[in-house]
């Protein structure tokens, strides 16, 4: 089964050593294990408002998050959550709630050289002031909902 942000990684490289990552102030640190060693990037116009550009979130097998008294969860959708510091407003992850997925913001971690891109999603809803160079599977709302939707979610 795959989600609209990339679960379906089986049989996917991952990286081989866990990747640390914290917000800016250092109260929230996370290390995520398993990683799949490219970056999801969503477009849609609610990624773009709460991370100011487009959401990247890197993903793994199991995460480890220390100083959760100060994570803060923002209930953005029916189907979605996103979570930041409370202290230093840093973005840390996007918890798509029907597959129960988490993405976490890629500028946390300190990561190898070399991540490629997943996929960029929502690109019709990109403001048309960046572009992002690197080749990498494009796909509209439309085609991502259809997409989940014949996964079996829904989106009432
Ligand atoms: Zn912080
Ligand atoms: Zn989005």
């Amino acid at each position: 089964m795959s989600d609209i942000f990339g679960d379906d990684t089986d049989g996917e490289e991952r990286l081989s050593d866990p990747i640390h990552g914290r917000c800016l102030c250092g109260a929230v640190s996370i290390t995520l294990e398993g990683v799949l060693p490219k970056v999801d990037i969503c477009h849609c116009d609610m990624c773009v408002r709460w991370s100011g550009t487009f959401l990247g979130g890197l993903s793994g097998t199991s995460a480890t998050v220390t100083g959760e008294q100060s994570v803060s969860v923002y209930q953005s959708s029916e189907w979605a959550q996103r979570a930041f510091c409370s202290k230093c407003g840093t973005n840390l992850w996007y918890y798509f709630t029907p597959t129960g997925h988490t993405s976490y913001l890629a500028g946390l971690f300190d990561v190898p050289k070399g991540l490629g891109i997943l996929q960029q999603i929502f690109v019709e809803e990109k403001p048309d002031w960046y572009d992002l160079v690197q080749k990498s599977p494009m796909k509209t709302g439309a085609e991502v909902i259809a997409e989940a939707e014949a996964a079996g979610f829904t989106f009432d």
